[in-house]
């Protein structure tokens, strides 16, 4: 999809916050909500989501959102290294298809790194079991 694209309310993270697909929760207040990506590149990698539909990407948010959005990452990331105890921490944002981005609702990717574990290249990674997420996700809540 082009960066430009217009908003599409059925694409699966508005699916998610509607409630009308299911997710492992993170965290969720108004403004944002964190859940466990179904795919994930290394063992704790979470995304962050503003709730507010339409806001495809980091270029056509407003900036209170991407503030909003930002300092909930910043707090998850706290979490998950608190908990997870991983060397080190990625945050990647995907804008536009040819960047890699393959759903078009604005998220933070949050991606656990462990020395000697290897990152699973984006869009190549397994399906994870849900039992094991919902494990990790409980992990991070406590450190909330
Ligand atoms: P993007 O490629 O747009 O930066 O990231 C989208 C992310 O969403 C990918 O890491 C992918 O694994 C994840 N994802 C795709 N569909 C679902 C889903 O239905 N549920 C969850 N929890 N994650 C998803």
């Amino acid at each position: 999809m082009s960066l430009h694209a217009a908003y599409d309310p059925d694409n699966i993270f508005a699916k998610i916050i509607r409630g009308e697909m299911p997710c492992v929760k993170v965290y969720e207040d108004d403004d944002i909500l964190s859940f466990m990506d179904i795919f994930p590149q290394t063992e704790g990698h979470c995304l962050v989501i503003p709730k507010a539909a339409g806001a495809t990407n980091l270029l056509d948010a407003p900036a209170e959102m991407l503030g909003t959005v930002i300092a909930g990452t910043q707090r998850i990331a706290r979490a998950v290294a608190a908990s997870l105890k991983p060397d080190g921490v990625r945050i990647a944002q995907f804008n536009g298809a040819p960047a890699g981005q393959t759903v078009y609702h604005l998220h933070f990717h949050i991606l656990p790194v462990y020395e000697g574990r290897a990152v699973a290249a984006h869009e190549n990674a397994g399906p994870a079991a849900t039992g094991e997420l919902k494990a990790l996700a409980e992990k991070i809540r406590a450190a909330l």
